[in-house]
């Protein structure tokens, strides 16, 4: 049986573009609004300023990155009527940051101001039960399909799941992120074992698949419907987080690449979404010689491993966020040195001995095309995304080696035998 194709969803259309420097009948000088204080908000606010938007930030966290660097600041909860009607009343235009937004407050904030990515394909992004079946509707079109999996919302669902599934990774349906909420299992007593851990949340069980390198591609789409995209990058994981993303000519073979941006590209197109997104995809051995794309899941905004683009590309991933959302012009952004992202967690903060630290950014500083992005984030944690690094340079050999000096000198993981 085929699926049924989704509706394109087409979120609120600005009437004309928001130019930056522009000043209102009310006196109020053209805003960009983010909900989410992340990092990633706060490399959006830098985009936005660097044009020069004013920016404002929702997130209910008093110490949050953006909320540091941007012109306001509304310290509410994401689902707070004063603070989105604040937010709606200072802003022209409004994004956001991390998928886990509540979609009411993005259908809130559209009655009145444009926002875009729009509610719908936000909450698509944030449950992967949605997410799954809306790739296996695109299949035909984009040609790539997503692992084979079943929905887990009952016993009884997990006494269906086919034997083929198994070994398999449980996943809950919402609020995952960097590995947290999946559970890797072998048998079926293991599954009801670990659906119970999971306190019996909605979930999708996942076929295991032999992955041979995953990729990820970063596309734009704006109003209009017009899509420019990144060249795919190849990234490595370290216990479930991205560690490293390798961006260069060559990093995975082209006719991978060429498949997984069009297959990007199309997911885009057929969601009608306006924004940056992020499609995730494995390589898996197949016993063809390259190996074969699966997709993996969608970030509605920009992404870890787009990092790079900020040091190695015209226009970062950011700046394409804020062209998208603002109805500027959507160039093709232009890679002109190749790159390598090393990411920074809260580990590197703590020797042997458990005491914090401050890593040796005087050796790491003094390495050339080496680029250093710390968040703002007064606390260290084990896991937290504290920064990154990115290095570029003119030629794939010199950055490589630049990157393992750097890897070195930090203790990072993640670049060996890739
Ligand atoms: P994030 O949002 O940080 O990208 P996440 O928590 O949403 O991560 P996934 O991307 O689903 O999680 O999975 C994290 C990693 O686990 C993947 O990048 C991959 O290395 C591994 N993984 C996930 N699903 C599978 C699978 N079906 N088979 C093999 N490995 C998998
Ligand atoms: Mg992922």
């Amino acid at each position: 049986m085929s699926p049924t194709p989704i509706s394109p969803i087409s979120p609120t259309l600005p009437v004309s573009p928001i130019f930056p420097g522009t000043v209102s009948a009310s006196g109020q000088p053209a805003t960009l609004g983010v909900m989410g204080g992340g990092q990633l908000g706060r490399m959006f606010v830098h985009a936005a300023q660097r044009l020069g938007y004013f920016t404002a930030v929702l997130d209910p966290d008093p110490h949050s990155p953006a909320g540091y660097v941007s012109h306001h600041f509304i310290q509410t909860a994401y689902d707070d009527a004063t603070g989105l009607a604040q937010l709606a009343a200072q802003c022209d235009a409004i994004t956001t940051e991390f998928e886990n937004v509540p979609a009411q407050a993005l259908t809130a904030l559209a009655a009145t101001r444009p926002v875009a990515p729009g509610a719908a394909a936000v909450g698509i992004a944030q449950d992967r039960i949605a997410e799954k079946a809306h790739f296996v509707a695109c299949a035909s079109a984009s040609g790539v399909s997503c692992a084979p999996y079943a929905v887990i919302d009952s016993a009884a669902a997990v006494q269906a799941v086919p034997d083929a599934l198994l070994p398999g990774i449980l996943k809950t349906a919402r609020l995952g992120y960097d590995g947290k909420g999946q559970v890797r299992i072998k048998t079926r007593d293991e599954l009801l074992a670990a659906w119970t851990e999971l306190k019996q949340v909605p979930c999708v069980l996942e076929q295991l698949l032999p992955l041979k390198a995953e990729c990820s591609v970063i596309v734009a789409r704006g109003w209009a419907g017009e899509v420019v995209s990144f060249a795919p990058q190849r990234n490595v994981h370290v216990d479930g987080i991205l560690a490293v993303t390798h961006a260069y000519e060559g990093n995975m073979p082209s006719s991978l690449a060429k498949r997984a941006r069009a297959a990007t590209e199309s997911i885009a197109s057929q969601i009608g979404y306006v924004g940056v997104l992020c499609v995730e995809f494995f390589v898996i051995d197949d016993g063809s010689e390259h190996g074969a794309l699966v997709v993996n899941e969608m970030a509605p905004r920009p992404h870890n491993s787009g990092h790079y683009t900020l040091d190695a590309c015209d226009a970062s991933q950011f700046d394409l966020q804020v062209h998208a959302l603002a109805g500027l012009p959507l160039p093709a952004p232009r890679q002109h040195s190749p790159a390598i992202m090393l990411n920074l967690l809260g580990d590197l903060w703590f020797g042997a001995d458990g005491q914090q630290h401050t890593p040796n950014w005087q050796a790491v500083l003094a390495l050339p095309g080496a680029h250093l992005h710390l968040y703002g984030k007064l606390h260290a944690r084990a896991g937290r995304k504290m920064g990154h690094l990115n290095i570029t340079g003119t030629d794939v050999a010199g950055v490589q080696a630049t990157a393992r000096q750097a890897a070195t000198i930090l203790g990072l993981q993640g670049l060996e035998g890739h």
